[in-house]
């Protein structure tokens, strides 16, 4: 099923901050990405040329099995129903020049092909969902790890936040972060993220 939309959370891991020129985030930052994005396991990372560097961010994603308002913190993973892992990929050149510029960033992080996800698992399957091991490594060298226990704010607090303004629908994709080590993607890479107990996720990029 596609969803309604995919919810996005920047800087949500003090190690990625300083790697991207951030200062600590007082309240959650939100973006989206548009469900055309999406592909799936062992899909190609299409790089559209002249676009200048673009960067991997392994993230886990959770996706929502109910419509929800207002969620309290106290029952936001009661509103989850799967897990998966995300690559949230993104054109770093432009992403860079248009927040310095005020403008927004959104087809830097919205391009086809740039949100690859593994094939989600309940979330029921999942043990320990604040303390997994996230992992990607490119052409076989890890670039990045980190554990979700290192967020800045917690998935239920994420929830909270986010559906205080925006209706969160059943079906939609809410990606929390990534850790540091981001870097960059050429054609002939193979990305490989993995959480474990959640999945792997393997592309190619032409
Ligand atoms: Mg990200």
């Amino acid at each position: 099923m596609r969803p309604g939309k995919i919810i996005c959370i920047g800087w949500n891991y003090r190690s990625h901050l300083s790697e991207t020129n951030a200062n600590l985030p007082t309240e959650p930052i939100v973006f989206f990405k548009p469900p055309s994005c999406l592909i799936g396991n062992g899909d190609d990372i299409v790089i559209t040329e002249g676009i200048g560097a673009v960067h991997h961010e392994v993230e886990l994603a959770v996706i929502f099995g109910k419509t929800g308002k207002n969620i309290p913190s106290s029952e936001a993973m009661s509103y989850v129903s799967h897990a998966a892992v995300f690559n949230d990929v993104t054109a770093r050149d432009m992403q860079t020049k248009a927040r310095a510029e005020g403008n927004p960033w959104c087809i830097a992080k919205g391009m086809d092909t740039f949100g690859p996800m593994s094939e989600p698992v309940p979330i029921d399957s999942v043990k320990g969902i604040h303390c997994l091991d996230l992992e990607l490594s490119v052409n076989g060298t890890v670039r990045q790890k980190g554990s979700t226990s290192m967020m800045i704010f917690p998935i239920g607090e994420l929830i909270a936040y986010v559906s205080r303004f925006v209706t969160i629908e059943k079906g939609d994709i809410m990606a929390t972060g990534t850790p540091e080590g981001i870097g960059p993607l050429v054609k002939g890479d193979v990305v490989v993220a993995k959480i474990k107990g959640v999945g792997e996720l393997r592309n190619k990029v032409v």
